[in-house]
């Protein structure tokens, strides 16, 4: 087994995972009903893509619960 040469000191670690950040969620406008949605994905809300309805929304999320 592969065993590293030399201890990776704390500060090159801090240095590396100074770098590990999230990106911010690219969200696009519905051109059917203009809810953010995730682009290239169904809208959840009205479940149109590419101007066709392909999925039937059963009820809304919201109110109930
Ligand atoms: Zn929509």
């Amino acid at each position: 087994m592969a065993v590293p040469k030399h201890k990776i000191s704390k500060a090159r670690s801090g240095q590396r995972k100074s770098q590990w950040k999230l990106t911010p969620l690219n969200l696009a406008a519905c051109p059917q009903c203009h809810v953010l949605k995730l682009p290239h994905r169904v809208c959840p809300e009205c479940g149109y893509y590419n101007g066709k309805q392909v999925i039937t929304i059963k009820e809304k999320k919201s109110g109930s619960r």
